[in-house]
């Protein structure tokens, strides 16, 4: 027969699977800072028993996590188990012994004499390492609360992260890195995980809709994830101007600067550029600056240009932004584009394939919000027209004035086909035909040229009107006359501005020019 202690061997086995489980569905970073301290100290009563650390363990986790590992400990355990006991580990409890009662959000602590003398072999093992000797475990940011003004901080931190709420998406899981931000996100990274430390301030500049501040959002979450009690503030130049003018007209202004220089850990400000020009703030903005700089506070700051490039900023504001670390971010390559767009689906449940994603990376080119925008119009536009995201709905919402024109009577493609044969004396058929000759083939091309730079159609569409001919046979097309444009060719000049206004008689005929 099994001893009791073989018996819990093979539990405690269990409860690893389920923390391998669990381990998949977070980063690497939260899962080593809150769950690998946890220690399984049996099932009871339909009650799962777990060792933590410290109180906050069971704060922090409980309310993100509780469903979830009940329902995978009822999976793996195959029994049916009601609710999670979080027992703090045995030095911790007499100190909250002296303390007196703990929250009521404290599931239960049993008492010290908790260790039954037959989970006591395991459970040794099983007791968190102490996170000083343990080298896996990552250095926390901020102290782990333990002491009355740790509770504080607590309350502290809360109630600024309700005030300065962070974008719960923009998150480190959820921004690509490529070789355009990885400098940033490296920067970002170390930041969060060291905060105060190396890279203070940390400096932040790109052209908008880069990924500015979502990278300071994860910075903001990395933070508050591995330290609930850190306090930070996420604001912008915008928002601290504003509040530091009503805090002076309320007569508030000790207020807000204990607020900002001595209850933060953590001050994050998006936008700094906004400061420029603005005196009293700026002054105001310098003293906080110093406080917290000089108590090893991160400071967190993004700009679209570099600090020596912001007009109207005191030079005593831009020698302190480049005492730390600059970084900038720029525009992304196609690769990364595409897997901007891909993580953007996954995230929203679109169903994009890799031609779709390759074919609006490759128009959308400097901005990821605009990257963002074309894949959630299309999205909607698929929905509304029940139809699935395909290169002809991308096309056609890349090129809204497809639909426009069509409706305000713009030249079909038949009236295309036939201005064309009949400026190069070509009947229709003959110009939509199989010839490959010269005197057809290049009025052919000019034809299909004209059609995706003034009609805007796609190159499949086109490729069916001219005789049905594939998608790259058009894209060749195009190139071959836009590069013949390109070399100022006055044939093929001559020909496309006669054409042009025959369709267009109100436009001027340089009014449009080149492939877009
Ligand atoms: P900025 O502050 O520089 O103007 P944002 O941070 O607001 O830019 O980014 C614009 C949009 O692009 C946001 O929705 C953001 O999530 C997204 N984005 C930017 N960079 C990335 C990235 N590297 N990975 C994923 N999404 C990104
Ligand atoms: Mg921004």
């Amino acid at each position: 027969m099994p001893s009791s202690a073989d018996n819990f061997s093979c539990m405690n086995a269990t409860w690893e699977k389920v923390l391998a489980e669990l381990r998949k569905r977070m980063s690497e970073h939260t899962f080593t800072a809150w769950f690998e301290p946890l220690g399984f100290l049996g099932i009871e009563n339909s009650v799962l028993r777990i060792s933590i650390p410290h109180r906050f363990f069971a704060d922090w986790i409980a309310p993100r996590y509780s469903s979830e590992i009940l329902s995978l400990a009822c999976n793996f355990f195959s029994l049916p188990i009601e609710r999670i006991e979080w027992v703090v580990a045995q030095e911790k409890v007499q100190e909250h012994q002296e303390k007196g009662p703990l929250p009521p959000s404290f599931e239960s602590v049993t008492s010290p004499g908790w260790i039954s003398s037959t989970t006591e072999g395991v459970l040794r093992r099983l007791t968190p390492k102490s996170r000083a000797s343990d080298p896996r475990t990552p250095e926390l940011p901020f102290t782990h609360p333990t002491t009355h003004s740790e509770s504080a901080r607590l309350e502290e931190a809360t109630q600024l992260a309700a005030r300065y709420r962070l974008h719960p998406r923009y998150r480190f899981e959820n921004f690509v890195v490529g070789l355009s931000n990885q400098l940033a996100h490296a920067a970002a990274l170390a930041a969060s995980e060291r905060p105060g430390k190396r890279y203070n301030p940390l400096f932040i500049y790109a052209k908008v809709g880069l990924g500015k501040t979502h990278l300071i959002n994860a910075i903001g979450h990395h933070i508050r994830d591995r330290d609930p009690c850190a306090r930070v503030i996420y604001t912008s130049a915008e928002r601290f101007t504003s509040e530091f003018i009503s805090a002076l007209q309320q007569r508030r202004i000790d207020e807000f600067r204990a607020r900002y220089r001595s209850r933060c850990d953590v001050l994050i400000v998006d936008d700094v550029q906004f400061l420029a020009g603005r005196e009293q703030t700026q002054e105001e903005f310098f003293h906080t600056f110093n406080a917290l700089y000089h108590a090893d506070k991160q400071i967190v700051l993004t700009s679209d240009l570099p600090p020596h490039q912001i007009q109207a900023l005191e030079e005593r504001l831009v020698s302190r932004f480049q005492w730390g670390i600059a970084a900038d971010i720029q525009p992304p390559e196609l690769d990364t584009r595409m897997a901007i767009l891909k993580k953007k689906a996954e995230l929203e449940g679109i169903a994009l394939s890799e031609e779709v994603a390759f074919y609006i990376a490759e128009r959308v080119q400097s901005n990821i919000r605009e990257l963002e925008g074309t894949l959630l119009r299309l999205a909607m536009q698929a929905d509304l027209q029940k139809r699935p995201i395909d290169l002809a709905l991308a096309d056609f919402v890349l090129n809204p004035r497809n639909k426009e024109e069509k409706e305000r009577g713009e030249p079909s493609i038949d009236a295309l086909i036939a201005a064309v044969a009949s400026h190069f004396g070509l009947r229709r058929d003959e110009l939509i035909g199989e010839s490959r000759h010269r005197g057809v083939a290049i009025p052919r091309m000019v034809g299909m040229y004209l059609a995706r730079s003034e009609l805007h159609l796609s190159y499949g569409e086109i490729g069916k009107s001219f005789g049905g001919r594939d998608h790259s046979t058009v894209l060749n097309a195009c190139r071959r006359i836009a590069g013949l444009l390109e070399q100022g060719n006055p044939q093929i000049q001559l020909a496309i501005n006669a054409i042009r206004s025959t369709l267009f008689p109100d436009k001027s005929p340089s009014a449009s020019q080149g492939e877009s």
